[in-house]
């Protein structure tokens, strides 16, 4: 059963809080208890497929899904189609117990399909069971990746309707155009004059809006979300970081039980709470290391304590982690105050109010035993990439080269040698026109783009993403603009309510 973080929902069971996506009041669904596996439980897993180790995680959290159930979403989401490669999450080693996860070889070039091509299927079958259940309307709000991930996830998918907004200016021209070209009859695209603070805040007061809400109602429709405060998104996250160490244990010879950390690049906390839920279960985990970019709010909260989102929004060269408002972060503050409700609605109120909060000695310390954190600027993060291209012969993406970049740090000022994952959270050609510049110092403009995914091949020898190809000749389905506090008319209008 799931519990609200803020302590305001009764007990729901996870085909509830999947189709809901969160809690009507505020606050977000976490499980009540997290499953403990033993060492030996783990360790008969090694060497399985993806699948099947997804089908083993999501067992324990989905009580009232079937085995069948859960087993026939699995095979859909993680098919040939969706991921031609044998290793859907792929480890790849780039120096001395360093090793790059390779996330993004899904359809759309970013890790947001580990979770997307799952979350739809989820979502549908906890409507199946719930006979009051009415069309559902996903709201997405994206900062670039999940946007094309949940259309790609959602398109025809009968019983729903998505509608994506997107920051105008704040997503890359490859981004864009991935979501702008999107078929199928039931999705809907909005670009809003705003960053994506305005579009997340916009969708979650949507979500909080009773009147729209019973409009809603009487149109036969509900609302849901396909963000990372949905449980049904964030939990097959959880899965890589299970096969990730397995193939170490398998392939790279460490001995189950040592400890590994994970470097994770972070805009809305979701991911790396996922490797934070994987260690709770038992998984042997060190450090989970917090990279940032300019938008550092992770990075001061863990130095001092202070969550203080009232700063001056930068857009930088890793835009899908421009984010002051990280919404997971209240499912690891509830994990850590041993899951004091009260005291989590009571921070969320402040930082709703004044754009702060502060947490006590006792729950900062317990922050410090699990995450590290540190950031990366626009410059250090080109560097990266250049570096890392010409040393490693690796080609990097800008939200990876921040991760790699925080690790090295990391690694000099603490001395720590475990053997490191490094997620790597998109492919580097979705951000083709930062890549072209670290690699040869040129810029260029956003209408040019397109263009340098041939070059970037040619000037490395690393082979364009599907997903990618082909981009400049789709046709543009989707025109709609909103303003940034206007995303509740774009929604009335979209459903002629
Ligand atoms: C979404 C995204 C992130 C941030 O992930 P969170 O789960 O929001 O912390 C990082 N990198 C890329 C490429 C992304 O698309």
């Amino acid at each position: 059963m799931y519990v609200s973080t803020r302590g305001n929902s009764d007990l729901v069971s996870a085909s509830q809080g999947i189709a809901m996506g969160m809690v009507p009041g505020g606050g977000l669904f976490v499980p009540s208890v997290l499953p403990k596996l033993t060492i030996a439980q783990m360790q008969s897993m090694v060497g399985q497929p993806y699948q099947r180790v997804a089908e083993w995680i999501l067992g324990y959290y989905l009580d009232d899904y079937t085995k069948d159930e859960i087993a026939e979403c699995v095979a859909g989401a993680y098919s040939k189609e969706n991921f031609p490669k044998e290793d859907i999450a792929p480890l790849v080693k780039i120096g001395e117990g360093l090793y790059i996860l390779e996330l993004w070889h899904g359809p759309t070039a970013a890790f947001k399909d580990m979770a997307l091509q799952l979350t739809p299927r989820l979502l549908v079958k906890a409507i199946e069971k719930d006979q009051s259940a009415k069309e559902v309307v996903i709201l997405v709000a994206t900062s670039g990746d999940t946007g094309k991930a949940a259309l790609e996830g959602f398109k025809n998918i009968p019983g729903t309707k998505i509608i994506v907004f997107y920051p105008v200016d704040g997503v890359s021209k490859v981004q864009e155009l991935q979501m702008v070209t999107t078929d199928g009859d039931n999705t809907f695209v909005v670009a809003v004059d705003g960053n994506f603070d305005d579009c997340q805040s916009g969708v979650k007061e949507i979500f909080a809006d009773q009147e729209l809400i019973k409009l809603l109602d009487q149109g036969g429709y509900q609302f849901s979300s396909a963000n990372s405060i949905n449980w049904g998104r964030l939990l097959p996250q959880i899965v890589y970081y299970f096969t990730s160490y397995f193939n170490l244990v398998r392939d790279q010879g460490i001995s189950f039980g040592d400890q590994v950390n994970y470097v994770v690049p972070t805009g809305n906390f979701g991911n790396i709470l996922a490797a934070w839920y994987a260690k709770n279960m038992g998984l042997p985990i060190g450090k989970l290391i917090c990279a940032s970019n300019e938008n550092k709010v992770l990075t001061d909260f863990f130095a001092t304590g202070v969550y203080n989102k009232n700063r001056d929004f930068v857009q930088t060269n890793s835009p899908s982690m421009d984010i002051l408002i990280s919404s997971n972060l209240e499912r690891f503050l509830y994990g850590v105050t041993g899951a004091d409700g009260p005291k989590i609605a009571g921070w969320m109120e402040v930082l709703k109010h004044t754009g702060e909060f502060k947490v006590d000695e006792v729950t900062k310390r317990k922050m410090d035993e699990f995450v590290v954190s540190g950031y990366a600027n626009q410059e250090e993060t080109l560097q990266e990439i250049k570096a890392c291209f010409g040393e490693r012969e690796y080609l990097l993406d800008t939200h990876t080269a921040v991760a790699l970049k925080v690790y090295e740090d990391y690694r000099l000022s603490s001395g720590d040698e475990r053997v490191t994952v490094i997620d790597s959270t998109a492919n580097p050609y979705k951000f083709v026109a930062s890549v072209y510049g670290a690699l040869t110092s040129e810029s260029v403009l956003k209408e040019d783009e397109l263009d340098l995914l041939d070059k970037v091949e040619a000037l490395t020898g690393v082979a364009v993403h599907r997903g990618l190809v082909g981009l400049g000749n789709k046709q543009v389905m989707h025109k709609m603009h909103c303003a940034g506090d206007k995303l509740a008319e774009s929604v009335r209008s979209i459903l002629g309510l």
